[in-house]
């Protein structure tokens, strides 16, 4: 039976009722469930045949109709497959049945609660697990279902309350989501108008989390607001700090900020945020800075430098643009050529997560898949890796964008064209 126990485990993760089941032989006292086919209806499950599963269950549940075990597999399997008014009837009859132990009681009522989540019933959801919060052992199952409702339902203020009494309760540091719905609440008051509230649960956010990029951006945002753009500058430059992965979404607002202020180099400033994250964005932003500087040529230099370093579609399609206009009218091939890229471009996810590979066109600070936080971030062009003397190789497994933050050799060493 052991080997058993060990291959289970991960499904017990999911079915809490299995661990009552087997955390102590003997205890329900309705030893009548035959082991064997029990067992075989769990191997169904591990070799993800659900239908299987539950014909074994229900056979079993037609032989042994009293045995709990049986008819929350039954619950949870009918759940999955999308058969949820089954699942909550068969959740619902246990609940109500006389004699229930306290323990089996509290499974039943977790597996009900999550079936009226998968129906959308949140509010029906929601009363169930406040019950079931104050309870042991299903307690913290249920602050975390809570958590998960009022992430789904966007109530920032109920989330957070639970993401604190959860970190109380189990000491498991849970700072990155509290500055995260803090951030959602300040993006509220700021839609709001109530820039002072957003601006407390920011340094609330950032009190409990100091590493909170996002609660710097807004900060950035607000000071920008106010028009003081000194302070935004700095704020920026502190993103680019803590997060260079998410330069690319403040640089709208530290162009902002360096177009308000004078006596700063614009193209020095963006040239070092270069070296630390030769993405898509920064390159265009400094192409268009060099161009302003010392002309069209220098910067199409600057993007040609850069493409040997990185395959980067949005600087071949600026490149491209720019020979357009330097020759009159462009030439017809540039012109397929551009047409070619746009198209490509257009079908390019430009964020990604981090944790699950989801893949999105913009960025969303919790991962629409994973549910994740902060794990969305652009995504940076695939690199070059020049054979010879710097001719560009085609791209190969080998040479996969480095991670986030990480920069690649070729594209830190100096660039061939001199800024003014
Ligand atoms: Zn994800």
């Amino acid at each position: 039976m052991t080997e058993w126990l060990l291959l289970l485990l991960p499904m017990a993760a999911a079915s809490g009722w299995w661990v009552a089941r087997y955390a102590r032989p003997g205890r329900s006292g309705q030893g009548a469930i035959p082991d064997a086919a029990f067992l075989r209806g769990l191997n169904y499950l591990l070799d993800q045949r659900p239908d299987k599963a539950i014909d074994v269950f229900l056979r079993l549940a037609e032989v042994d109709g009293e045995t709990v075990e049986i008819h929350l597999a039954l619950g949870s399997l009918f759940r999955r497959r999308g058969e949820v008014e089954r699942a909550i009837r068969i959740h619902q009859n246990l609940v109500a049945r006389p004699g229930l132990e306290r323990e089996q009681r509290g499974f039943a009522l977790y597996e009900l609660a999550q079936d009226y989540v998968r129906a959308g019933l949140f509010d029906r959801a929601e009363s169930l697990l406040l019950e079931l919060a104050e309870i042991e052992p299903q307690g913290r199952r249920a602050l975390h279902a809570l958590i998960d409702i009022y992430q789904q339902e966007r109530d920032w203020g109920k989330a957070l309350g639970m993401a604190e009494r959860l970190e109380r309760i189990t000491g498991r540091p849970m700072a990155g989501e509290i500055a995260q719905y803090r951030c959602e609440l300040a993006e509220e008051c700021l839609r709001a108008g109530a820039t002072q509230e957003a601006e407390a649960h920011l340094r609330a956010a950032q009190e409990v989390h100091p590493e909170c990029v996002r609660a710097t951006m807004l900060q950035a945002r607000i000071a920008l607001a106010r028009g003081d753009a000194q302070a935004a500058l700095a704020l920026c430059r502190r993103v680019a700090e803590r997060g260079p992965q998410f330069i690319p979404d403040v640089l709208p607002q530290l162009l902002d900020a360096l177009h308000r202020l004078t006596g700063v180099d614009t193209q020095a400033e963006l040239r070092r945020l270069y070296r630390a994250q030769p993405g898509p964005a920064l390159a265009a932003a400094l192409a268009d800075a060099i161009g302003r500087d010392q002309g069209v040529a220098a910067a199409v230099a600057f993007l040609s430098h850069h493409l040997r370093a990185h395959a980067d579609l949005a600087a071949l399609e600026r490149l491209l643009e720019l020979q357009g206009t330097a020759t009159v009218g462009g030439a017809a091939p540039e012109q397929t050529a551009l047409q070619v890229i746009r198209r490509l471009r257009a079908r390019q996810a430009a964020y990604h997560c981090d944790h699950c590979g989801f893949v999105a066109r913009g960025l969303h600070w919790q991962c629409p898949s994973c549910k994740h936080w902060a794990t969305i971030k652009a995504t940076q062009p695939e690199a070059m890796v020049a054979v010879g003397d710097g001719e560009p190789a085609p791209p190969s497994p080998a040479t996969v964008a480095p991670a986030v933050g990480q920069t690649p050799a070729a594209a830190s060493q100096s660039l061939p064209w001199r800024p003014k």
